[in-house]
């Protein structure tokens, strides 16, 4: 591929089924950090090797295809990588855009990964009832905020815990949650969790482990259920944050259960049927971090362990 002043010439081989995209948005997301570690259980998840651009999800225009399922134009949104222009392979799953009337850069949120394992995980894993007492860490997040959203539709009380004020006054004001509270003000989560959930807690949407999941322990109902997508607040420690209230997954009969948005992929088109109209009908709120630029990635990358982000951190390269 040759890249001249911003032109493309591209000769695809005879016979090539690659795709050469031009990124338009970029995600940032917590397992990235992970990619770049050694991590036991980690193996083939396709580690970050230094010298060559990250991989991760993005919504791209199809410069050229050599595969007939897309065709110069053609929007995508999928893996591709930190770069201006990717060269992907046709085995790399990409998923055509064909609600254009949304903007694009939801299908690296609401309508891609992080709107998926928020469906995928409160629909599928934690099973919910109309009724269910539920809570959300890391609530006012790329995931988190439709949880809680996903929550009310099914008329439950829902519970977010985020890292600050303005975080706090999002999730009560703007994306319905019947309450919220900033975790860094409590000394002691235990207490907090009592005085939202006197009557415990029926789904825990675990996104940040350690401390926030130990208090969570306590705080379960008889038959609770852990859905575990995430623990943000781990990912960057050498030694894990001690979890000493393991015996309450016992005496609570509770369920916990890890999961991974890529084993829901079939679920895409009803998930799709479930959410574009409450979009379009303007039922859901979707909150997104917008920083323009290549080199704005990695230090928006590194904000998001410390709470920098507020909703989805996107990063645009173009807008087309
Ligand atoms: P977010 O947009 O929520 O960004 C991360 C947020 O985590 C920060 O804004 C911060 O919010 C919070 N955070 C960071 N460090 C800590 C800490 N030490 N303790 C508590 N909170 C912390 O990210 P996503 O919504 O994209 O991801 C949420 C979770 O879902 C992550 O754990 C991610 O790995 C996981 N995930 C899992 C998937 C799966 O398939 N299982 C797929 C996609 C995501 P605050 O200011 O509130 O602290």
């Amino acid at each position: 591929m040759d890249i001249v002043e911003g032109t493309i010439s591209l000769n695809l081989p005879e016979g090539s089924n690659e795709v050469l995209l031009k990124n338009l948005y970029l995600s940032c997301d917590p397992y990235m950090q992970m990619l770049m570690s050694k991590i036991e259980g980690l193996e083939g998840f396709g580690t970050y090797s230094p010298g060559s651009p990250l991989t991760g999800y993005g919504v791209a225009k199809v410069l050229e295809s050599g595969h007939p399922d897309y065709k110069k134009g053609d929007l995508v949104w999928g893996f591709t990588k930190w770069e201006e222009h990717s060269l992907v392979p046709s085995s790399q799953i990409l998923f055509k855009i064909e609600h254009t009337d949304v903007p694009l850069s939801y299908y690296i949120g609401i309508l891609g990964i992080p709107g998926m394992t928020a469906y995928a995980g409160f629909f599928e894993v934690g099973l919910p009832k109309k009724g269910d007492r539920v809570f959300v860490s890391a609530a006012s997040g790329a995931v988190g905020q439709l949880v809680g959203q996903f929550a009310k539709f099914t008329g439950c009380y829902v519970v977010g815990s985020a890292g600050s004020k303005d975080k706090v006054d999002l999730l009560k004001n703007k994306l319905g949650f019947d309450d919220a509270f900033n975790y860094k003000e409590e000394p002691d989560l235990n207490a907090a969790l009592k005085r939202y959930f006197p009557e415990g807690i029926d789904i825990y949407f675990e996104n940040v482990g350690g401390k926030t999941l130990d208090a969570v322990l306590l705080n379960m109902r008889v038959h609770g259920r852990i859905v575990v997508c995430g623990m943000v607040s781990q990912y960057n420690l050498a030694q894990p944050d001690g979890v000493t209230n393991l015996a309450n997954l016992i005496f609570k009969r509770i369920r916990i259960q890890g999961f991974g948005v890529a084993d829901y992929y079939q679920l895409y088109p009803k998930f799709l049927e479930y959410v574009v109209p409450k979009i379009k009908e303007g039922k859901i709120v979707y909150v997104e971090d917008i920083v323009e630029g290549l080199e704005k990635a990695p230090p928006a990358l590194i904000g998001l362990f410390s709470g920098r982000n507020v909703g989805k951190q996107v990063i645009v390269l173009a807008r087309e």
